[in-house]
């Protein structure tokens, strides 16, 4: 086992940190590459990332992703779409061997010296960029590693780091629906055996965090309404989720953490349904709330 134990580090000292997390920075790395194909077909995911600290705690949603990779198939690579990578345009990251990004500030020092030391695969990275330019979407690559909301939940997830690993940036000034047409354009990828992977967090106010997993009303009313919609595969609620959700604004004062979760759901394809996998609250008001999208 390379995880280490849960550790209680206090969650006054999380609130602390996590008010001063900070969006991340490019950088660069080389590798070699290998990756086995597979035929099989995976459902997309999305997962809320809660804080980098996530991996020292003991809680459910820890748990949660310790256990996810044995409930798919074993992908021949991730595409991850993290809320830490946000850009202009279109962005892929052609990385060989994608440096651990540490993202943020304020956190135990055992965190700051883990590494996820999974290969990137430039194959894959221009092979998005090809299916997002067969769509009309012009993007362009860069090589500059994992920054925590993939890694954190890859390293629970598949703590061997033997799955190459691809980011694809955000663009949160565009709106949710250019994020469900960002997952669209790429929805080939699941039957090839691909895990699109979008880390995000179902709600996400850093400025209205408390103690404890007994959610306040209006984080509990948002997380209901965007389950009932995911599961229903309700494009067009989702996508206008802003205007029909409620508390939207106040769930997410930012977008860039809930876009993760339309890339997911337009990468399972039209007529796409979710379903929960895990639902929890974490320091009182963040939903760790968890989906898989299946096609059609
Ligand atoms: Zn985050």
């Amino acid at each position: 086992m390379n995880l280490p134990e849960p550790k209680p580090w206090t969650r006054r000292e999380a609130l602390i940190a996590l008010s001063a997390l900070a969006c991340a920075r490019p950088s660069a790395k080389e590798g070699k590459v290998s990756s086995k194909p597979t035929q099989a077909t995976l459902p997309t995911v999305f997962v809320s990332h809660g804080a980098p600290s996530l991996i020292l705690e003991d809680a459910p949603v820890r748990a949660f992703l310790t256990g996810l990779a044995q409930a798919l198939p074993r992908p021949r690579a991730i595409l991850c779409i993290s809320a830490h990578w946000t850009t202009r345009s279109p962005r892929v990251d052609v990385s060989t061997a994608p440096e651990t990004i540490h993202d943020f500030g304020g956190f135990p020092d055992e965190l700051y010296r883990m590494r996820y030391a999974a290969p990137g695969s430039p194959e894959l990275a221009n092979d998005i960029v090809a299916r997002l330019a067969s769509s009309g979407v012009t993007a362009e690559t860069s090589t500059r590693g994992l920054d925590h909301g993939a890694w954190v939940p890859l390293k629970l997830m598949y703590p061997a780091a033997d799955i190459p690993v691809v980011q694809l940036a955000l663009q949160p000034h565009l709106g949710a629906a250019h994020h469900v047409a960002l997952g669209r354009a790429i929805e080939g990828l699941r039957k090839e055996g691909v895990l699109v992977l979008g880390s995000g967090g179902a709600t996400h106010n850093l400025g209205q965090l408390g103690e404890g997993d007994r959610p306040p009303g209006w984080a509990r009313a948002f997380d209901e309404w965007l389950v009932e919609r995911a599961e229903r595969g309700d494009e067009s609620e989702l996508v206008a989720y802003r205007s029909l959700a409620p508390e939207a604004a106040r769930n997410h004062p930012t977008e860039e953490h809930l876009f993760p979760l339309h890339a997911a759901f337009g990468a399972a394809g039209a007529g796409a349904h979710g379903r929960a996998l895990h639902r929890s609250f974490t320091y009182a008001s963040l939903s760790m709330t968890a989906f898989r999208f299946d096609g059609a």
